[in-house]
């Protein structure tokens, strides 16, 4: 029987490993710009902290998370998301005694169980950032400015950024009832979910994602009016940096995150042109999660990019180049008695930063050369029993079609010369 790989992951072969490279490099770039340095946590946790972290109704914690119990009976976890991994780093290692903030972005893979589909799938990928220490209004709109320089450095304009405000416990207090008084009549009308949690949880209504619930709930009271004085003057302040910089956001009151410990701002990043799955990233201040970790009440923020997402964004753009994967050098080994002499020059080659191959498979001379073609090759080295002989290469410009013979010890500098 032929063994797949698991529904809902995929392997990434080359070229397209190379893209994934290109964002990978992106982020590390604008990463550094923006002064925020790499964490990398396990890729399993103990369960419990994302009951904890991520939220007990959370649908990624009710239905998502691939947990197992290991051979000690340990419940774990493969993570849904990043932040609560992240969390418990800084709690562990008590970062939030040295300098503030702390500024952390990861990369890496995440693990949900959900229905597979375009940019959606089991094992994905995010990146994303994440900053304890400072409530500054100024800090989220820092956070959102990274997002959208990642995007705009990968040369994606056409995005949308959702704002809204979810205000902090004390304004949530009395909103929550207001929402409650407004979901009670036509709490029949609600999903099967949203039925059981809108009275613990009357928030999450309005971000399920089911259509029905949508329509059930119109007219809803907005958390943007409920907001306190602080809340309010933080969101300005935040909406206010933004636009100074340029950056275009649509206020969005459907937007919230349904949790106790998120707090003012809550963003997301849309580009439709992907698809249905549109999001690619979004995040929140999170003022109240450290402490409901069991660390000190530390505020936090941050935000996670879906990499899959933004592979697709790349790929949708017209006018996008291909990534360059041609080699610089083939070497044509013409006779197999040269073979080991022919490692040498591999070697030497290598050792000065030239990028070179050759045939491993006893292809003739017109095979290598036609291998040599499909490699993309900019120059083939030829080496056979004449060259041997007389210490010297026969060095080939693949464009120019151009042939010259070059000593040995000249080698390297000619190589140079035709590729620069
Ligand atoms: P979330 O943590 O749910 O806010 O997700 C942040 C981003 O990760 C989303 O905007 C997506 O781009 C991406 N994402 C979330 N779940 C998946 C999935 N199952 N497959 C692919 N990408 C995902």
């Amino acid at each position: 029987m032929q063994v797949k790989a698991p529904r809902g992951t995929y392997d990434v072969l080359p070229p397209d490993s190379q893209k994934w490279q290109y964002i990978e490099q992106v982020i590390q770039e604008t990463a550094r710009l923006f002064g925020y340095s790499e964490i990398r946590t396990p890729i399993f946790e103990h369960t419990e902290l994302f009951e904890r972290g991520v939220g007990e109704t959370t649908d990624i914690v009710t239905k998502e998370m691939y947990t197992f119990q290991d051979k000690s009976n340990r419940s774990l976890t493969l993570r849904p998301e990043g932040t609560a991994s992240c969390v418990r780093a800084l709690i562990e290692h008590s970062v939030y005694g040295g300098l503030m903030p702390v500024k952390w972005y990861y990369s890496g893979p995440m693990f949900r169980y959900d229905r597979p589909q375009t940019g959606r799938f089991r094992q994905f990928h995010q990146s994303g950032a994440e900053v304890f220490g400072s409530n500054s209004p100024y800090l989220d709109a820092e956070v959102i400015m990274f997002l959208v320089q990642i995007l705009s450095n990968l040369g994606l304009r056409d995005y949308e950024l959702h704002l809204n405000s979810v205000g902090c416990p004390l304004c949530r207090e009395s909103y929550r009832q207001k929402l409650i008084d407004h979901i009670s009549p036509v709490k029949e009308k609600l999903c099967i979910d949203c039925q059981s949690r809108y009275e613990k949880n009357p928030l999450r209504v309005l971000d399920c994602k089911v259509e029905s619930c949508h329509q059930a709930i119109a007219g809803f009271p907005y958390i943007y009016d409920s907001l306190c004085d602080d809340c309010q003057e933080h969101y300005i302040l935040v909406k206010a940096t933004l636009e100074d910089s340029g950056i275009n956001y649509l206020h969005d009151n459907n937007l919230v995150r349904g949790l106790d410990y998120y707090t003012n701002t809550a963003f997301e990043i849309h580009i439709p042109s992907i698809g249905a799955q549109s999001a690619v990233g979004g995040g929140g201040r999170y003022n109240g999660l450290v402490k409901a970790c069991g660390g000190p009440d530390i505020p936090g923020i941050g935000f996670a990019l879906g990499m899959e997402r933004l592979l697709l964004a790349l790929d949708s753009l017209p006018d996008r180049e291909e990534p360059n994967s041609k080699l610089d050098v083939f070497l044509a080994v013409l006779d197999e008695k040269y073979d080991n002499q022919a490692m040498q020059v591999l070697d030497r080659l290598r050792k000065a930063k030239i990028m070179v191959d050759r045939d491993y498979t006893g292809r003739s001379m017109k095979a290598q050369m036609k291998y040599a073609d499909k490699l993309g090759a900019r120059i083939v080295i030829l080496m056979g029993e004449d060259e041997v002989n007389r210490g010297c290469f026969t060095v080939r410009n693949m464009s120019s079609r151009e042939q010259l013979e070059v000593q040995t010890e000249q080698l390297i500098p000619a190589i140079i010369d035709i590729l620069t």
